[in-house]
């Protein structure tokens, strides 16, 4: 089994899922006792969240930078940045080590396709769906990716920040969300994209009618592969 470094913390409640998602898959994989060798690194998500407000993306990505090499020198053989928004600053961990990133919109753009889908909506922070980073790359798989309109996604932002961050969620959150995807459904999306890692601490499968692609288990998943397939490229 390959050990895994986790670039953790962004925010906590997440990585608590993927952690242990990774552990069950590796469990379920190979049964018994085994369970997962990972190396994490959990960042203060304040300073991080700082760095996004004042738009420092390079000093955002010099902060998990530095945490990857640690996670290098502690025997990490692949990285895994447990967030969405932080993938904006890929290049700067790719450059900084000398393990293989498992991009989790790669890992997304996966489940995508072979669940048939071709247009698919993206809920995440603003970052995520406003800027190319991850919708490009999405897009570059050959699916059509749509986000919501601007008062929509202020929305999606500001609960992520305020609530699920926290990891609170609340029913109001939860109807404003599914009227998002609602209005998604009627502009022709097949599925949506849980482009948080948190999202998915709010909403399943089963609240919605379209596919649903969970990037924090999707990834968690993919990451299980990568740690059991020593021939795998990322
Ligand atoms: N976990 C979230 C994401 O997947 C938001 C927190 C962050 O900005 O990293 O984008």
């Amino acid at each position: 089994m390959r050990t895994l470094g986790l670039l953790g913390g962004m925010a906590w409640p997440s990585t608590l899922a993927a952690y242990r998602t990774i552990n069950q898959g590796i469990a379920a994989r190979l049964g018994g006792a085994p369970s997962a060798r990972l190396v994490l690194w959990s960042v203060d998500f304040a300073e991080v969240e700082a760095h996004q407000r004042a738009g420092a993306w390079e000093a955002a990505g010099a902060l998990l930078a530095d945490a990857s090499r640690r996670l290098e020198g502690a025997g990490a053989e692949g990285l895994l940045l447990c967030t969405n928004t932080m993938h904006r600053v890929a290049d700067a961990i790719e450059a900084a080590t000398d393990i293989p990133l498992l991009h989790i919109a790669d890992a997304t753009a996966a489940a995508v396709t072979s669940a048939g889908v071709q247009r698919v909506g993206l809920l995440g922070t603003r970052f995520t769906m406003e800027q190319g980073f991850y919708r490009d790359r999405v897009a570059a798989h050959g699916i059509e990716v749509v986000v919501p309109p601007a008062p929509q996604r202020d929305a999606v932002h500001r609960i992520i920040y305020d609530e699920l961050i926290q990891g609170r969620t609340t029913a109001a959150s939860r109807t404003a969300y599914l009227e998002v995807i609602e209005d998604l459904a009627a502009q022709g999306c097949q599925g949506v994209i849980a482009g948080c890692t948190e999202i998915e601490l709010l909403l399943g499968p089963e609240d919605i009618d379209l596919a649903w692609f969970p990037t924090t288990r999707l990834h968690a998943e993919h990451a299980v592969t990568w740690m059991l397939a020593p021939g795998l490229p990322r």
